[in-house]
């Protein structure tokens, strides 16, 4: 799923130029905040292993897609992982929420 406004693609961009930028200048490896292992910068995002975006914050639980502070980078696969394992939990919860609170 990508991100609902286009400016979030900036901020990925943005995120990974960041990145790069620490491992450059002190060598800083790039790592998944899921799983820790090491991130390609390089990898198009839709790729497995290439770096995508994490919120914080999940969006549908209001969190800002835009608020750099709300954001990191994770491997593709395990913002799909994470993605899934969030839904199960919200599967299991029993009563459902109410929707209409959020605010536009
Ligand atoms: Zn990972």
């Amino acid at each position: 799923m990508g991100g609902r406004d286009p400016r979030s693609r900036a901020l990925r961009a943005w995120l990974i130029d960041q990145a790069r930028r620490l491992l450059q200048s002190d060598g800083v490896i790039p790592r998944c905040r899921y799983c820790a292992g090491e991130l390609d910068l390089d990898l198009p995002g839709r790729h497995s292993d290439g770096p995508a975006m994490d919120h914080d914050l999940a969006l549908y639980d209001g969190g800002d897609e835009l608020d750099p502070a709300n954001c990191g980078l994770l491997h593709t696969r395990c913002n799909s992982a994470k993605e899934n394992r969030r839904r199960a939990e919200r599967r299991l919860e029993a009563a459902p929420k109410p929707t209409a609170s959020r605010v536009w």
